[in-house]
């Protein structure tokens, strides 16, 4: 692939010249690819309705072509456009919980491209809640196609710099807003069905999706790998995801033990002359005694243990660990896209203890 020039505009900039955002808006309209801030991650844009500008995500991130795409919008109007008859229940979701980290799947209108889809007739869309992202799409005028702004397989981008980390060289622009906050990328429920099924926990949790719609069936492929002899919901869920370099081990089970085992193999590694990367709770983290320990957060704040888990992964990768030993978590709340994340960045290997 030719080498670009990235350029990475400050939220400084941008804030200080709103000239800035009309015109990495009109890289978009010309066909362009543009990464920036949303709450859950940073985000790899193109226009949605321009097969061509969207091909482009899928060469800058090295994604596979049937993994689509989330199309992400700033007005509610723009839903109607891509969706067809959006029924009740979906309406009253977007009224509760949009902009926010929440993706819609429903049957998709003529006019969504396929390369946005992967060839499926449904489309996820998006409201995001981040000032910068409803600025640059609401200047765009068009709908906007993003995946994380990662190259793929690697843990998703939650800062400016991430990007920077896979992409450079590989995209023009980049806008940077800060730390996204949520963390993980946003959940994704399909309401195309005849019940409504969590496709991919975030930071909307189960509990809230079920006060609105009653009702939700949990996709079995969020805790488990896709079996070979299923057709996949969400193609998305087939792909190694959000790995560091190092191999990733889940540890599950009491606190207690988990936190024991931990440490035994941490010290067994470590006779062996290898590095290991604890990733831990500030409840256990002082408990220690061999290891890189990072914390992600107090267990009784699961937002938070979502909010640094990609950071963190990535900072291991630049410590050089052989392994990562990861603390699980109660996969409640935000707790279930946390487990979902360490599923995927461990590739299923778990130890219950
Ligand atoms: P990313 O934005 O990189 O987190 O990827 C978007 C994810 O959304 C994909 O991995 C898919 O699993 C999921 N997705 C997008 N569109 C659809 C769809 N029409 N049906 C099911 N899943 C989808
Ligand atoms: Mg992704």
């Amino acid at each position: 692939m030719l080498k670009i020039k990235t350029r990475i505009l400050t939220i400084e900039d941008i804030a200080a010249d709103k000239d800035k955002i009309e015109a990495a808006a009109k890289l978009l309209r010309d066909g362009e690819v543009v990464a920036f801030p949303t709450e859950t991650v940073y985000g790899l844009g193109a226009n949605a309705l321009d097969p061509e500008a969207v091909k482009k995500i899928f060469t800058a991130k090295g994604r596979p072509g049937d993994n689509p795409l989330i199309v992400h919008i700033a007005d509610i109007g723009q839903w109607s456009g891509l969706a067809e008859a959006i029924p009740e229940s979906a309406q009253a979701l977007a009224r509760a919980f949009w902009p926010g980290p929440l993706t819609i799947i429903l049957k998709k209108r003529e006019v969504v491209p396929h390369e946005v889809t992967a060839g499926l007739d449904t489309v996820a869309v998006r409201m995001p809640s981040h000032p910068v992202a409803r600025s640059l799409i609401a200047a765009a005028r068009v709908p906007i196609a993003a995946p994380s702004a990662n190259f793929s397989g690697r843990p998703s981008p939650t800062t400016a710099r991430h990007v920077l980390e896979d992409l450079e060289g590989r995209i023009p622009l980049i806008l940077d807003g800060g730390r996204a906050d949520v963390g993980v990328e946003s959940t994704v429920v399909d309401m195309a069905r005849e019940v409504p099924v969590l496709l991919r926990p975030g930071g909307i949790t189960r509990e809230m999706l079920e006060q609105v719609l009653g009702r939700v069936e949990v996709d079995p492929g969020i805790m488990s790998p896709i079996r070979e002899d299923r057709p996949v919901p969400s193609p998305g869920m087939k792909y190694k995801h959000y790995a560091p370099k190092a191999p990733v081990t889940v540890f599950r089970g009491s606190e207690d033990r988990i936190r024991l085992a931990i440490d035994r193999e941490a010290r067994r590694q470590q006779r062996w002359g290898k590095k290991v990367g604890i990733l831990a709770t500030d409840d256990n983290k002082d408990f220690y005694t061999a290891g890189i320990v990072r914390s992600m957060g107090s267990r009784a704040r699961p937002a938070d243990l979502a909010a640094s888990l990609f950071a963190l992964l990535r900072e291991f990768d630049e410590l050089g660990v052989d392994t990562i030993l990861a603390e699980g978590v109660d996969p409640h709340d935000e707790g279930l896209a946390v487990m979902n994340r360490l599923a995927r960045a461990a590739g299923f290997h778990f130890i219950d203890v």
